[in-house]
C-alpha cells in the first residue's frame, strides 16, 4: 500500500533501519554525540536562534509554544482544525482567546489581523499555520508577522510549521516560534515534536512556564546536548538520518525543489482531468481535491490501486481527500497516484481513461523542475 496521506508519511527504508539498533542510554557521550549532530541540522533548517526536540506529537508543541509565549491573550486563526486547536490551548489554560474565524478553504488576511491586533491591546501573541492541514490551504503567515512586527515587536509570532518545514524555505526574521512534528514532512514515526525560537522569545520565556513542557528548562538542557527528560532517543536517531539523507540528495535547496514542482504537477494533472482543487490558496504540503464522489474516489484507490490518501474531517468528510507531497517522494509513485486517480474516475463512469493524468503530471514535473535546476545551477 502507498500510504500517501498529509501525515504520517511514509520512512524511508534507511531512516527504518537507523532506527532498528538496540536502546540507546540517554545520558550517555554516544547518545549526546547524535543529539549534537541532530542539532546542527535543525539549526540550518529552522534558521532560527534556538531549537528544542521535545517527546510529544505536534500538538504538545503547540501547548508549549501557547503556555510560554502568551500570559495574556492569544489571537489564533481558526481555517481549520488545527487553527482550532491554538484557541482550545489558550481557553484550556485560561488565557484569554480571541479568534479570526474562516471556512476551511479561506486563507486569513492580512488586514483583519493588523485590525483584531489594533483593537485588543492585549493581545501578545498570534498563532498560525503556515500549512494548515485540514483543507491544505496556505496562511500568509510571513507577511502577517512581518506587519505585526511593524506594529508591535513585542508580540509573539507562533508559527505552526508541522506540514512546511521541510518542504518550503520559511522566513524566519519576524517570526518567534516556528513548529514541527516528526511524521508530516520529516518522514518519521509519530512522537517528536521540535520548535525554533527567537531570542525575543526565549526572553519572554524567562524562567518558563508549566513542568514538563516548560521551555527554560528545555533550553538550558539542551544547549548541553541532553534533554530535561528522557529523550526520544529512537526518533532523534531517526532524525539525524533523515537530515543526512536530504543532505545527501542534494540538499534542502533540491528538496524544496521538488517538492515545489511536484506539487504544482499534482495540481496541473488532477485539474487535467476535471478535478477541482479544494482551498483558495493551496499549501505545498498537500494537494486537496473537493468532489461530490470524493468517498467513492477514496475507496477506489485504497482497495483497487493500493493507495491510501486522506479524507476530510468535521463538516468536509466525505467532501474532500487529500494527497500528500511531502518527504522525498519517488516520482514514479507520483505518477501511479494520480494515474490511479483518472482510473478511478474512469471506473465511476466520470471520463473515458487516457492517461492524461499521468502525461500532465510528467510534462509539469519536469518542465517545472528543468526552469528550477537552471534557476538553482545560476
Ligand atoms: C498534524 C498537525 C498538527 C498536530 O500534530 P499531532 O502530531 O497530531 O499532535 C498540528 N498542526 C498541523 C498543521 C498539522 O498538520
Amino acid at each position: 500500500m502507498l500510504l500517501f496521506t498529509p501525515g504520517p508519511t511514509p520512512v524511508p527504508q534507511n531512516v527504518r533501519n537507523a532506527m532498528a539498533d538496540e536502546t540507546m542510554h540517554h545520558r550517555t557521550p554516544e547518545f549526546e554525540a547524535i543529539f549534537e549532530r541532530t542539532r546542527k541540522h535543525l539549526f540550518n533548517l529552522f534558521n532560527t536562534d534556538e531549537v528544542l526536540m521535545i517527546a510529544s506529537s505536534g500538538t504538545g508543541a503547540m501547548e508549549a509554544a501557547v503556555t510560554n509565549l502568551c500570559h495574556k491573550t492569544l489571537l489564533n486563526v481558526n481555517s481549520g482544525k488545527f487553527g482550532e486547536r491554538f484557541g482550545k490551548i489558550a481557553q484550556a489554560h485560561g488565557l484569554g482567546s480571541v479568534e479570526i474565524k474562516n471556512e476551511w478553504d479561506t486563507p486569513v488576511s492580512v488586514e483583519a489581523i493588523i485590525e483584531a491586533v489594533k483593537s485588543d491591546a492585549n493581545i501578545d501573541a498570534i498563532a498560525v499555520q503556515i500549512s494548515e492541514s485540514a483543507g491544505g490551504l496556505s496562511h500568509p503567515v510571513e507577511e502577517i508577522a512581518q506587519a505585526v512586527k511593524a506594529i508591535n515587536p513585542d508580540i509573539m509570532i507562533i508559527a505552526d510549521g508541522i506540514t512546511a518545514v521541510g518542504v518550503e524555505r520559511i522566513d524566519v526574521t519576524n517570526i518567534d516560534c516556528l513548529i514541527a512534528g516528526s511524521q508530516k514532512a520529516l518522514m518519521l514515526p509519530p512522537g517528536l515534536s521540535i520548535l525554533g525560537l527567537s531570542n525575543n522569545a526565549i526572553e519572554k520565556i524567562g524562567a518558563g512556564k508549566g513542568y514538563y513542557l516548560n521551555l527554560a528548562t528545555e533550553i538550558k538542557q539542551q544547549r548541553k546536548n541532553t534533554t530535561a527528560w528522557t529523550a526520544a532517543t529512537t526518533l532523534i536517531i531517526g532524525l539525524l538520518e533523515v537530515l543526512e539523507t536530504i543532505e545527501a540528495n542534494g540538499g534542502l535547496s533540491r528538496l524544496y525543489g521538488e517538492t515545489a514542482c511536484r506539487s504544482k504537477a499534482v495540481k496541473r494533472a488532477l485539474e487535467a482531468i476535471g478535478l477541482k482543487i479544494y482551498p483558495k490558496v493551496s499549501a505545498k504540503s498537500m494537494t486537496t481535491i473537493i468532489d461530490d464522489n470524493a468517498s467513492e474516489i477514496r475507496n477506489l484507490l485504497k482497495e483497487d490501486y493500493d493507495v491510501n490518501v486522506a479524507g476530510g474531517q468535521d463538516h468536509l468528510k466525505g467532501e474532500i481527500f487529500r494527497i500528500n507531497q511531502m518527504g522525498l517522494i519517488p516520482n514514479h509513485e507520483m505518477a501511479w497516484v494520480v494515474n490511479a486517480v483518472e482510473l478511478a474516475l474512469s471506473r465511476l463512469g466520470r471520463r473515458e481513461y487516457d492517461g492524461t493524468a499521468n502525461k500532465v503530471f510528467n510534462e509539469a514535473f519536469f518542465g517545472t523542475l528543468d526552469g528550477f535546476k537552471r534557476g538553482f545551477e545560476n
